[in-house]
């Protein structure tokens, strides 16, 4: 179940990249929203190049930055020319959230709405 906490991240995770958004060379085109245990939320959006990185890295970078290591909820949003739709985490960045963050949740859109996941169930079998 998702609650407030759940729709004030979502929110958080779109104005980062409605602001930050480039609609010319479309080098940011995510944005992603992560709340940690205690509460704070940190943001990021996706740099893009060759070996560039997802929005969620530069989330969670940023909040590793600030001396966070506890993380609770992750979302990342679509550009405002994409309606702010949810996009679920790639594989590289699933990889990343089991090795910081086994038991963070990350909420997805699906067929009945927007659910909130524990990143194992999104990694199955991992070996880490
Ligand atoms: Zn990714």
């Amino acid at each position: 179940m998702i609650d407030d906490n759940d729709l004030k991240l979502i929110e958080e995770a779109k104005q980062v990249i409605n602001k930050n958004f480039d609609e010319v060379d479309e080098n940011h085109t995510v944005g992603a929203a992560l709340r940690c245990k205690n509460g704070n939320i940190y943001v990021g959006v996706n740099v893009y190049a060759v070996h560039g990185s997802c929005a969620e890295y530069i989330a969670i970078g940023t909040a590793i930055t600030a001396g966070e290591r506890e993380f609770d909820t992750i979302v990342a949003v679509r550009s405002p020319e994409k309606n702010n739709t949810l996009i679920s985490p790639c594989g590289n960045c699933r990889q990343m959230l089991m090795q910081y963050a086994p038991d963070i949740k990350v909420l997805i859109q699906t067929e009945d709405g927007i659910q909130k996941v524990c990143i194992k169930e999104l990694l199955p079998y991992s070996p880490y």
